[in-house]
C-alpha cells in the first residue's frame, strides 16, 4: 500500500448529524474500506492497513468515534453511536479477514513457477485435494515364526492330522505329572521352569506354571478323545532362560501325537522322514539315534543331512560352520508313547500304541532363513521382519 493510496480516503467532519447523512457517510468508509483491503497482498501491507483502520491512536475507526459520535449533538447520539458501532465490527471484521486471506504463492514466486502453477489445477482454500496422493499404510506380514509355524502344521495336516491348542498357563499335572515326570524330576526345578509366585500352600500337582513344552496339550487331547488320534499342537511355551543368540525366556513349539492300534517305530521313522523332504526339500536325509524322554519309551533324537554343505560337513573348501563338519544337524526329539502316560488317561496300553515328536519352531526358522541370532525374532525390528513378506 502506497502513501499515496493512504491519502485517497479521510475522515470528514460531520455538519449534518441526520440518520440520511450518517448513512451517506459510512456508505463512503466502507467502499473505501473495501477497495484497501482488496489491495492488500503480503503480511507488510496487511500490518499497514491494519494500524491505519483500527490502532488506537488515529486509526479510522478512533477517528470517527471521536468526530461523528463524541461531537454530535444529544438528539443525534442514538443514530450516530449505532451506527459507529455497525462500522467498528464491520471494519474489525474486514481487518481481521483480510489476514487470514492466502497470500498466493504465484505473487511472489518467479515467473517460471508462477507459469507452472497456473496449469496446475488449484485446490480451493478448506476443500479437499483429490490429486494428492493419499497416505499408504504398508502391507503388514507373516511373522517368520509364525510363518514356519504354519508350515509345519501344514506338513502334518496333509497326512490328515488336526490342529489342538491349549492353555499357555498349565498345572503341574498337565505339564509334567501326566507326562510321567517323576516328582523328584529336575525340569520342575524353578531354575528351569517359571512358576506363578504363591502357590506353596497348594498341592504340588495343582501349582500353577507357564508351560515349558505343548505336551500338556496331548494329554488334553487324549482325555477328551478315544483312539485313532492324530493331532499336532502348536504354541508358544517358556523356560527360565537368559536371552543370547540361541536361547530364548519364550519360543514355539509344535509336538505332534498319533494313537491307534498297531502303531510301530516305523511309522514314526517315515512320518518324520516325509515330514523333513517337505520342510527342506527331497534330498534331505534323516538318522535317529537313542535318546531319553520320560514321556516316550524308546526315545529317539533325529538329525537331518545338513542343509548347508549337502551332508559333506565341507564347504567351499572349508569346515561347514552350520553341522561342525560332521555332515548333520539335530533337529527334534520323538518316540513311542510310554505306556505309563496312557494309563493317565485311561487308554488301554494292550490295545493301543502311538508315537509322539516335538521341534522347536524357532530352530528350524533358523536353518530355513539362515538367521544367527534367535532374539531378531523378538526384538520386532521391521527392517528384519519386512523381508520375510
Ligand atoms: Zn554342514
Amino acid at each position: 500500500m502506497t502513501a499515496q493510496k493512504k491519502s485517497e480516503y479521510a475522515v470528514p467532519k460531520l455538519k449534518d448529524f441526520s440518520a440520511k447523512a450518517l448513512d451517506a457517510a459510512a456508505k463512503k468508509l466502507l467502499a473505501a474500506l473495501e477497495k484497501e483491503a482488496a489491495a492488500v497482498s503480503n503480511e507488510a501491507e496487511w500490518k499497514v492497513f491494519r494500524d491505519r483502520w483500527i490502532a488506537r491512536t488515529n486509526g479510522i475507526l478512533t477517528q470517527i468515534n471521536d468526530q461523528w459520535l463524541k461531537v454530535a449533538p444529544k438528539e443525534a447520539k442514538r443514530d450516530a453511536g449505532q451506527k459507529v458501532n455497525e462500522l467498528k465490527a464491520k471494519v474489525t471484521g474486514t481487518v481481521e479477514g483480510c489476514e487470514k486471506k492466502e497470500i498466493k504463492v504465484a505473487v511472489t514466486a518467479p515467473a517460471k513457477i508462477r507459469d507452472s502453477l497456473s496449469h496446475q489445477p488449484q485446490p480451493v482454500s478448506g476443500t479437499l485435494d483429490i490429486t494428492l496422493p493419499g497416505t499408504r499404510r504398508p502391507l503388514g506380514a507373516e511373522h517368520p515364526v509364525i510363518k514356519t509355524m504354519n508350515e509345519i502344521v501344514g506338513v502334518f495336516r496333509n497326512l490328515g492330522y488336526s490342529v489342538e491348542e491349549g492353555p499357555e498357563i498349565e498345572t503341574d499335572y498337565y505339564n509334567f505329572e501326566a507326562l510321567n515326570f517323576p516328582p523328584n524330576h529336575p525340569a520342575r526345578d524353578t531354575q528351569d521352569t517359571l512358576f506363578i509366585a504363591g502357590q506353596e500352600n497348594k498341592p504340588l500337582r495343582e501349582r500353577l506354571l507357564l508351560r515349558t513344552h505343548t505336551s500338556p496339550v496331548q494329554i488334553r487331547t487324549m482325555e477328551k478323545m478315544k483312539p485313532p488320534v492324530r493331532v499336532v499342537c502348536p504354541g508358544k511355551v517358556h523356560r527360565n532362560d537368559a536371552p543370547d543368540a540361541t536361547h530364548s525366556p519364550i519360543f514355539h513349539q509344535v509336538e505332534g501325537l498319533a494313537v491307534d492300534t498297531n502303531i510301530t517305530f516305523c511309522d514314526l521313522k517315515g512320518t518324520i522322514d516325509h515330514a523333513m523332504k517337505a520342510l527342506f526339500g527331497s534330498s534331505v536325509k534323516t538318522r535317529f539315534y537313542p535318546s531319553f524322554f520320560p514321556f516316550t519309551e524308546p526315545s529317539a533324537d533325529v538329525q537331518i543331512s545338513c542343509i548347508f554343505c549337502g551332508g559333506k560337513g565341507y564347504r567351499d573348501g572349508a569346515r561347514c560352520p552350520n553341522c561342525k563338519a560332521s555332515g548333520w544337524i539335530e533337529l527334534l526329539g520323538c518316540g513311542m508313547v510310554d505306556p505309563n502316560v496312557f494309563s493317565f488317561v485311561d487308554y488301554d496300553p494292550k490295545k493301543y500304541s502311538g508315537f509322539a515328536f516335538g521341534m522347536g519352531v524357532e530352530r528350524i526358522a533358523i536353518l530355513k532363513y539362515g538367521v544367527d541370532d534367535i532374539q531378531l525374532f523378538f526384538n520386532g525390528d521391521v527392517r528384519f521382519l519386512e523381508q520375510f513378506g
